[in-house]
């Protein structure tokens, strides 16, 4: 068996401890002779998985009492509409920082259901840095102000918060989270789709303070409103069992493999400057972001020359480097290096690509 080096944006890799253990324990689960994905949600054994799940984001992301957590579908992009629908109901308005395409597909959605108010934009620059931001041009009357934190397909991330002041912030971190402790306590909601850094695709993780769960916008369906979940510990209706489970096993690895997000951020630092300094010092390949806003999850990354790009990306995929084909937005390369990604993995992209360089020069 031979497995590839995967430098996807989503879904990606997943610790190999992780998916040894998911095969370990797929026939018969703890002793419960079956399988995670064919028990019963309702059943004593799931509980005490989804329980767990739980118990460790809190343990591990320190997220204090007051905020829910909730296990909800949909993906990401399910909730640029829960969003308004459930928080957007006294001024009906919400800011947006437009970083990106997530960050504009979540401002367009909440237009449709509320008024979203555009406060900065990098699209002037192909969204290749955050803007400063001035809270004197805020509404401070807004009902939340939208950010997404690590711009998963231009490569930027956040250095500093907006100050938003009594307006809850709520943040997409779905290609962020556990890459590095965050406080939770500064913000209203943070959300995520798993299947960049905690596990597979179908489970969307929602923290949410709980003061913030009120009701929804008239005519909400009940499957989008957040009450709905909090009051039924995410099980009104079926939840996606078993990608909570493999969400539960990564966060043991953070917790007990890693030793919790400062290391994990130490690693992932480690990680991204061992690419970014190649960048830096090649003649061939560069970095298509600010240096101060650069990602350490996902990384893009040109030649200058879109055929000089193809060849890479082909002789890269033939030597086990898969998926570093950059989004058809930006050109060239993008390396995402997730949590699950060894630093192995990063060292023997750099060598290549130093390889390559030479080659090709
Ligand atoms: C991947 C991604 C999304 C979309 O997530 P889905 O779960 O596919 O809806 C949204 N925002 C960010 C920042 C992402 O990286």
């Amino acid at each position: 068996m031979s497995r590839v080096m995967n430098f996807s944006a989503g879904p990606s890799m997943l610790p190999e401890a992780v998916l040894k253990r998911a095969a370990d324990e797929m026939l018969d689960y703890n002793g419960s002779g079956q399988s995670v994905m064919e028990m019963s949600h309702r059943s004593k054994t799931y509980q005490a998985i989804i329980d767990e799940c739980s118990a460790l984001l809190r343990e591990v992301m320190n997220i204090p009492d007051n905020y829910e957590v909730l296990f909800l579908q949909g993906g990401a992009s399910t909730q640029f509409a829960m969003l308004p629908l459930n928080l957007a109901t006294k001024s009906k308005s919400a800011d947006f920082v437009l970083t990106g395409q997530w960050a504009k597909k979540a401002f367009s959605e909440c237009k449709k259901l509320a008024n979203a108010r555009e406060v900065a934009s990098s699209a002037d620059k192909t969204f290749t840095y955050i803007p400063e931001l001035d809270p004197a041009t805020f509404d401070k009357n807004a009902d939340y102000f939208h950010i997404c934190m690590n711009n998963t397909i231009y490569g930027t991330k956040y250095v500093e918060l907006p100050d938003t002041g009594d307006v809850p912030l709520v943040a997409d971190v779905s290609s962020c989270i556990l890459s590095e402790p965050i406080d939770v306590s500064k913000f209203g909601v943070l959300y995520a789709g798993a299947q960049k850094n905690m596990g597979p695709a179908g489970l969307t993780v929602v923290i949410i303070r709980k003061d913030l769960i009120g009701e929804p916008k008239d005519g909400t369906p009940t499957m989008l409103t957040y009450k709905t979940h909090a009051e039924n510990g995410s099980m009104y209706n079926t939840p996606p069992t078993y990608a909570i489970y493999i969400c539960k096993l990564v966060l043991e690895w953070i917790k007990n493999d890693i030793g919790g997000l400062e290391k994990m951020k130490a690693v992932n630092t480690e990680k991204a400057n061992l690419l970014y300094d190649y960048l830096d010092s090649s003649k061939m390949f560069k970095g298509t972001v600010e240096k101060k806003y650069r990602s350490l999850m996902n990384i893009p990354f040109v030649t200058g020359n879109e055929e000089l790009d193809a060849k890479f990306v082909k002789e890269a995929a033939a030597a086990g480097f898969v998926n570093l084909k950059g989004h058809r937005t930006v050109g060239g390369m993008r390396a995402s290096i997730y949590n699950a990604m060894p630093i192995e993995g990063v060292k023997a992209l750099v060598a290549f690509m130093k390889d390559f360089e030479a080659k090709n020069a």
